[in-house]
């Protein structure tokens, strides 16, 4: 078995375990009218499985602005994101493009964490970013989460899933995130190059 991405003693929250293979429709909570995906919740049951979302805890983070690593809330003073390793550019109805951001947001201290140790991260070299003050709107997705098709066969055709959501932040922001993203790459180009 490879070695996962483990903190410590723990995985991060949002990973889903072998052991959380149950799943079930029902009413969303966030988002009230549609019908999602709920999966069954025994975080440390079995083996992580960091190729898989847990997709409860995926919407729960995004909605509730829960760290992706630990859990916990995470207050607007000490929200982080990685713009430039998650999300991506969406245009809106009016023309102008917004960013959306599908990975739960982190505390500082779980960020770094994750920067250091995630291989995904720790090979981009990506450095923390803060949150923006602004929420950003909540979107649902229905399209079938990567994994999750053997099971959408399951389901009632022509019916309207919720499997996974993101947040959607202003074209201000999306510029700002534009910026870091340029700015990754000079860097990354010029560590590459040396001196
Ligand atoms: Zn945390």
């Amino acid at each position: 078995m490879t070695v996962p991405w483990v903190i410590g003693e723990t995985v991060p929250w949002s990973a889903a375990w072998s052991g959380e293979t149950a799943f079930a429709l029902q009413p969303s909570i966030d988002f009230p009218g549609m019908t999602e995906v709920c999966q069954i919740e025994r975080p440390g049951a079995g083996e992580p499985n960091f190729a898989a979302v847990h997709v409860t805890r995926q919407r729960r983070g995004l909605a509730r602005h829960l760290c992706h690593v630990c859990g916990g809330q995470t207050p607007i003073d000490d929200r982080w994101m990685f713009p430039v390793a998650s999300g991506g550019f969406v245009t809106l109805h009016d023309g102008t493009v917004g960013y959306g951001c599908n990975v739960p947001p982190m505390h500082s201290a779980c960020a770094g964490l994750a920067a250091a140790q995630c291989p995904h991260l720790s090979r981009l070299a990506e450095t923390p970013f803060r949150a923006p003050a602004e929420e950003g709107r909540l979107i649902w997705r229905t399209d079938v989460v990567p994994g999750m098709e053997a099971l959408a066969a399951t389901f009632p055709s022509g019916q309207e899933i919720v499997y996974s959501c993101y947040r959607l932040f202003s074209p201000a922001f999306a510029q700002v995130v534009e910026e870091r993203r340029g700015a990754w790459e000079r860097e990354t180009r010029a560590r590459r190059e040396g001196p």
